[in-house]
C-alpha cells in the first residue's frame, strides 16, 4: 500500500512538475471567420475599396486607408497592432517569410475549426453539414481535467459549432446561434441577453447569430462564471465577403477588434485572470487573392491561397517576439496540443487519432522540466 502511494505521489508531482512550467492558467480563444491575412498585416486593399465592392469609398477610403502599410493595418487592427505586437506574436505575414496554413485541403470552415480543436485534419471533416464530428477536441479533453470541470465554455454564432463539438458526446457548454444561454443562477443581464437575441433581426439567417450578440453573451458569461478556457467564434466577415460588400468586412473586423481590446482589458483587470491567461486569435481559413473577385471566395478550386492563414498570441508563456519572420511553416492543426500543452496537460497522449505536435515558439516554459 504504501508502495503504491509512493508511486502515485511521484506521479502526481511530475504531472505538476509540468504543469509549472508554464504560468497559463486559462486560456481565451477567439476566430474571426475566414478573415485574411493580407488585411492583418498589409491593412485595406485600394484593389478592392476602388472596385465595385466597395460603394462609400471616400468613408472607407477616410478611416481604412493610408499610404503606408503600417499605418493602414493599425488603423483597421488597433488592439493587434499596439498591444498583440508588442506583447506577443504574429503569425503568418508572408510578405515578411512567415507562414501560416490550414493543412486540411478544404479551406471552408468545419474542416477548418475542426483541424484548429481536434489538432487533425481529418479528410472526413469535408462538410458544412450537420455531421456530428468523430474525433475528439482538446476542449472536450481539458473539460475533463481536474479543475477544468464546467469550466470550459464556447459562443458562436453561426449554429454548427455544435457538431463540430460534437456536444452530444462531449457535454460541453456549446453556445450556438440563437440558442438561449441555460445555465444555473444567471444575472439579470443575461436573461436580458437571452430576451434580446430573440428580439433581434436574423440579418444573417436564423443559422447565425449577430457577432456583438456573441460577444456580449461570451463576455458576462466570462465575468459572472469565471471559465478556464473560453472560445469565441465571430463569423461576420466571411459573411460581409460572400456578399461581396468590402466596407461592411473591414468595419466587422475593426469592431471585432475592438471587442478583443475589451475583453483583454477585463481579463487584465481580474485578478483571476490577470497575467495568467493566454489570449489566441486566428481564423478558420483565408480567402483568394488573385484578383477583385477572388477575395469573396474561399475553397480548394475556386479561390487559389484560401489555405493562408494567420495567428496572433499572447500570454505569459509566449516571448514578446513580435512579427515572427521566416521559419517552419504553423498549421492550425498545432493550435490543439499547444493549448493544451500551455495549460499543462497532454492532449496528443489521449485524443485516439493523429494530433501534430505544438507551435513550439508559442510556448516557453519558464523553467526546464526535470524528467524523474
Ligand atoms: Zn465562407
Amino acid at each position: 500500500m504504501k508502495k503504491i502511494s509512493l508511486i502515485m505521489l511521484v506521479l502526481v508531482s511530475a504531472a505538476q512538475v509540468f504543469a509549472q512550467g508554464y504560468k497559463t492558467a486559462n486560456v481565451v480563444i477567439v476566430t474571426l471567420d475566414g478573415l485574411r491575412w493580407q488585411e492583418v498585416y498589409r491593412g485595406a486593399d485600394s484593389t478592392l475599396i476602388n472596385s465595385k465592392y466597395t460603394d462609400d469609398k471616400p468613408a472607407v477610403t477616410k478611416q481604412y486607408w493610408a499610404e503606408s502599410f503600417v499605418d493602414r493595418r493599425q488603423m483597421l487592427f488597433p488592439f493587434i497592432w499596439s498591444t498583440m505586437v508588442r506583447k506577443g506574436q504574429l503569425y503568418g505575414n508572408r510578405d515578411a517569410g512567415s507562414k501560416d496554413e490550414v493543412a486540411n485541403r478544404y479551406y471552408f470552415s468545419y474542416p477548418g475549426y475542426s483541424e484548429l480543436f481536434t489538432g487533425y485534419a481529418d479528410p472526413r471533416m469535408n462538410t458544412n453539414n450537420a455531421i456530428a464530428n468523430p474525433n475528439i477536441n482538446v476542449l472536450e479533453f481539458l473539460n475533463k481535467q481536474k479543475g477544468f470541470e464546467d469550466k470550459v465554455a464556447v459562443f458562436s454564432s453561426w449554429e454548427r459549432f455544435t457538431q463540430i463539438f460534437n456536444t452530444k458526446r462531449s457535454g460541453l457548454l456549446v453556445n450556438a446561434g440563437y440558442m438561449d444561454l441555460n445555465v444555473p443562477a444567471m444575472n439579470d443581464r443575461l436573461k436580458m441577453l437571452n430576451a434580446m437575441q430573440q428580439q433581434a433581426p436574423h440579418y444573417l439567417g436564423d443559422s447565425t447569430r449577430i457577432d456583438f450578440l456573441t460577444y456580449e453573451l461570451a463576455k458576462e458569461y466570462l465575468i459572472q462564471y469565471k471559465p478556464r478556457v473560453l472560445y469565441i467564434a465571430f463569423d461576420e466577415t466571411d459573411e460581409f465577403a460572400h456578399a461581396g460588400n468590402y466596407k461592411f468586412y473591414l468595419d466587422r473586423a475593426h469592431q471585432e477588434d475592438a471587442f478583443i481590446k475589451e475583453l483583454w482589458d477585463e481579463i487584465q483587470g481580474n485578478p483571476t485572470y490577470k497575467d495568467k491567461t493566454t489570449l489566441i486569435v486566428t481564423c478558420d481559413h483565408g480567402r483568394g487573392d488573385v484578383n477583385a473577385v477572388s477575395w469573396r471566395n474561399h475553397g480548394m478550386l475556386i479561390a487559389p491561397h484560401s489555405e493562408q492563414t494567420w495567428i496572433a498570441v499572447m500570454g505569459p508563456d509566449t516571448p514578446a517576439a513580435g512579427e515572427m519572420g521566416p521559419g517552419d511553416v504553423t498549421y492550425h492543426k498545432q493550435l490543439a496540443q499547444t493549448i493544451s500543452k500551455l495549460l499543462g496537460y497532454d492532449f496528443k497522449a489521449a485524443a485516439g487519432h493523429d494530433v501534430a505536435d505544438p507551435i513550439k515558439t508559442m510556448a516557453r516554459a519558464q523553467q526546464e522540466v526535470v524528467s524523474r
